[in-house]
């Protein structure tokens, strides 16, 4: 594949930390070069021997460039992708891709009257544990699935750039809670969810959440727990999934997945056990006499895939992975978490 010219719009940690440094290794993009409102941004890319456009107008100019990859601060994302959109360029946004539902469906317009491609990048997709935990749920080998906990903790707080400001559309919903909710849809893709509660943290901050915690309801009953933590010392499991069957462990990033399955249901095998003041056979751990355990080690994954997905798509080769449908479905999800934490109750709606 003849390689596709590619700019980027932020030169900051993942403008020039990801995607300047993916693109300048890829096998799909060829790095044209960069746009910055922040002139010493653009002096430092020149330093790293990347194009630096003067202007936004100047970039979109550039027939050379086929995609744009917009990573600014949040609220900027709306107007810009609209702008590189009507421009006739491609467009891939970071996440969160918009900031409400409404702005989204704008984007989306945009897009389809250009008849240009535009999609979110959500990298987390290509997460070994997610994806582990997604294979094992379809296997369907711990039967009837109640719970799947996922969870990112952290004690350094939110960063104290424009991520702590509302104005930017900071806090830890759009941060981390964007990813950790498109992982849950991407692992249960075909039941809607039903319901969301959502209480988010202020322990570093008052302006916005530097935590959340979210439970969606899918329809076909599974609850899944979605937890951000900037102030928890001592981790949890980053993924825990049990049904009927057996329970599945992700303890942290690139560790193995650790599954117990049940052998034999064989009530009477319990003998009671000390539990602190008192004794338990219900709670008594059990053995490899009724259970079998083994460990999935981490699969081989490429986050290039993202790029080399999308450049197909722009040939009309494949279809975009992240497609605009899951992009709604996601920041439908982030409304009523908020709205959620705003009233106090649970929203009940088919998303
Ligand atoms: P950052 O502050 O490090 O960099 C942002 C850059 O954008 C800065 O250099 C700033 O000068 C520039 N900028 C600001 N407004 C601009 C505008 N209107 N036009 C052009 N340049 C502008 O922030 P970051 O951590 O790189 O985050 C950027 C985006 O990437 C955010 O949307 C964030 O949520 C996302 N992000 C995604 C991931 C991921 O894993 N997908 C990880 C980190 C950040």
């Amino acid at each position: 594949m003849i390689k596709k010219g590619l700019a980027v719009i932020g030169y900051g940690g993942m403008g020039g930390g990801f995607h300047c440094k993916k693109a300048l290794a890829s096998d799909v993009v060829e790095l044209l070069g960069v746009f910055d409102t922040d002139p010493e941004k653009l002096k430092k890319a020149e330093g790293d021997g990347i194009h630096a456009y003067k202007s936004l107008d100047e970039l979109l100019s550039d027939e050379r460039v086929e995609i744009v990859t917009v990573a600014i601060p949040n609220d900027f994302h709306k107007d810009t992708v609209i702008r590189c959109l009507n421009a006739g360029k491609n467009v891939i946004c970071e996440k969160p891709v918009a900031l409400c539902l409404a702005d989204l469906n704008e984007m989306i317009a945009a897009s389809e009257k250009a008849g240009k491609l535009f999609t979110v990048h959500q990298n987390r997709r290509w997460d070994t544990d997610m994806l582990r935990i997604k294979a094992l749920y379809e296997k369907g080998e711990l039967g009837r699935i109640s719970v799947i906990e996922s969870r990112v903790h952290g004690s350094r707080g939110i960063p104290s750039d424009w991520r702590k400001t509302k104005e930017h559309g900071g806090g830890m919903v759009y941060d981390w809670g964007v990813h950790l909710i498109d992982q849950a849809l991407c692992v249960i893709p075909d039941s809607p969810v039903v319901s969301v509660y959502c209480n988010l943290d202020y322990m570093t901050t008052s302006e916005v959440d530097d935590g959340c915690h979210i439970t969606l309801v899918f329809e076909n009953g599974v609850r899944y727990f979605v937890e951000i933590a900037t102030s928890n010392f001592i981790a949890l499991p980053r993924f825990y999934m049990t049904g009927m069957f057996g329970s599945a462990i992700i303890e942290s990033w690139e560790q193995p997945m650790k599954v117990t399955v049940l052998k034999k249901a064989d009530e009477n095998d319990a003998t009671p056990i000390r539990a602190e003041s008192g004794l338990t056979k219900t709670m008594a751990p059990r053995d490899e006499t009724t259970t079998y355990s083994y460990e999935v080690p981490m699969p081989k994954s490429d986050v290039h895939d993202f790029y080399r997905n999308f450049c197909r798509a722009v040939d009309g080769k494949e279809t975009q992975t992240v497609t605009h449908a899951q992009m709604r479905r996601v920041i439908s999800v982030i409304e009523a978490a908020f709205e959620s934490a705003r009233t106090g109750e649970a929203v009940k709606r088919i998303i």
